[in-house]
């Protein structure tokens, strides 16, 4: 079976990773992927859960393609968390779905497909452990890619669904790791992202993360970053390989989540703030310069205004160089669903605010404390706002905007820091 397929993806990274793996697999299969969602055969959700506004907004996308969907011919498929979440209930409040793919019935697709053209709604929550070798993958931009190193997480923080709807830790071998990198590096991809829910916790063939971010580190790829650490795992050996491996980049994402310890308890984060704040202290000494960025969030259950004043005064302390600052909401099945008091929604608007207030008055001094200097800046093309200006990250994962030349597209440069903007660096280009 053939014809035309968009994908649509919704999340975290890991969600990427897996659209580009779907992808590959129909690639393979004769199917011919589109971002033109309007005129394709079939239409995939890959779809998140993981707060309550997240999958609100693909009930809202599914409804919406109901009217086309009723026209006859369009296959509306919903794949991930929330498919492998919610399973029939999706077909049962949205009858128009004709695929419901959950996170590891990923290489059944095709085959789902196909029989839902056959008539009627396919439902695969089922099991179905990593492929044994690399997934094909089709990706979207040539210079960075991302590589999923384990998937699933054992770690049951209170508020989260993740371990739920991705299962029990898994660790890919760090040889297939390695080959895949190395392939990439051969392809002219300059910066590859390890992904995992937690990185520190992997494990394969006696190799921790230390060791597969050295063995990465000879693979001829120009930049390595990772995603998500946790800090109740960080290891010393870690911060050495971030010191000492050259193409690690000098930013780590650390989630504090709360600066109280005992909404952190309450949380099951296996970390209290004091050990947090040593571990940052570390870090900055043993890796000048690195930026360190986290994930918190306003309005857990029984969270009082001391407990998140305490939240204000980790950032105010840590001063991080980015945070990502979520509402706390209710996911049902989880411990902290069942947890009370609720914090109103109001309350939780409100403090979520003064989040978003106080970070982007941190995240403008740390990017100021940055003029004058030099980034390395992998370029990526011209800046979307404005095409005479290029577009990058520095290695500090933060955007640079800088004028220069279309030729240092895809390449290393460097750029001098003339000003800054909360999310932004604006530079002017200097020799490599
Ligand atoms: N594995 C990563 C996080 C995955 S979820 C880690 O452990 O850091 C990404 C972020 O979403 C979390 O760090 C948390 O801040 C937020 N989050 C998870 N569940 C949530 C919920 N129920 N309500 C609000 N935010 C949530
Ligand atoms: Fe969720 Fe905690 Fe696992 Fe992160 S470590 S995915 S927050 S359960």
């Amino acid at each position: 079976m053939s014809g035309t397929v968009s994908i649509r993806t919704y999340g975290c990274q890991m969600n990427e990773a897996d659209s580009e793996a779907m992808a590959g697999l129909l690639e393979g299969e004769g199917w011919a992927v589109t971002d033109d969602e309007a005129a394709a055969d079939v239409v995939l959700l890959n779809t998140c859960c993981v707060r309550r506004h997240a999958e609100e907004r693909v009930w809202n996308a599914l409804f919406a393609l109901r009217a086309r969907a009723a026209e006859g011919g369009l296959i509306v498929g919903v794949c991930g968390c929330m498919a492998q979440w919610r399973g029939e209930e999706i077909v049962r409040r949205a009858p128009h779905v004709r695929v419901v793919c959950g996170t590891r019935a990923f290489a059944r697709l095709p085959d789902l497909i196909r029989r839902a053209a056959a008539g009627g709604a396919v439902v695969d929550v089922g099991e179905g452990g990593l492929p044994a070798g690399p997934l094909p993958r089709t990706r979207r931009g040539a210079l960075k890619a991302l590589v999923p190193v384990m998937r699933g997480c054992g770690n049951f923080c209170a508020y989260c669904v993740v371990p739920y709807v991705r299962g029990p830790e898994e660790s890919r071998p760090p040889g297939e790791i390695a080959a895949a990198v190395e392939a990439l590096a051969r392809d002219g991809c300059r910066e590859v992202t390890l992904l995992g829910q937690n990185v520190n916790g992997y494990a394969a063939a006696g190799v921790p993360f230390a060791g597969l971010l050295r063995i990465v580190g000879g693979t001829g790829i120009a930049r390595i970053r990772f995603l998500t650490s946790h800090p109740k795992d960080l290891s010393d050996g870690l911060i050495r390989a971030i010191a000492e491996v050259p193409q690690v980049c000098e930013h780590l994402h650390l989630p504090l989540q709360a600066g109280s310890d005992r909404v952190l308890e309450r949380m099951r984060r296996g970390c209290a703030y004091g050990r947090y704040r040593a571990l940052v202290v570390r870090i900055r000494a043993a890796v000048p310069g690195i930026a360190i960025s986290t994930d918190l969030m306003a309005g857990f259950p029984g969270e009082t205004a001391d407990d998140f004043e305490r939240t204000l005064g980790a950032m105010e302390e840590l001063r991080f160089d980015a945070a990502f600052l979520f509402k706390y909401s209710d996911r049902e099945g989880t411990t902290a669903a069942a947890m009370g008091p609720k914090v109103p929604p109001a309350e939780i608007a409100e403090r979520h605010a003064r989040m978003l207030d106080l970070q982007s008055r941190i995240g403008l001094e740390r990017n100021r404390e940055r003029i004058g200097g030099t980034e390395e800046v992998l370029v990526e093309g011209p800046s979307a706002r404005d095409p005479r200006r290029l577009f990058g990250r520095s290695r500090t994962n933060r955007r640079v905007v800088f004028e220069g030349d279309g030729a240092l597209i895809g390449t290393l440069a460097c750029a001098t820091i003339r000003d800054a903007t909360p999310l932004t660096l604006i530079g002017a280009p200097r020799a490599a």
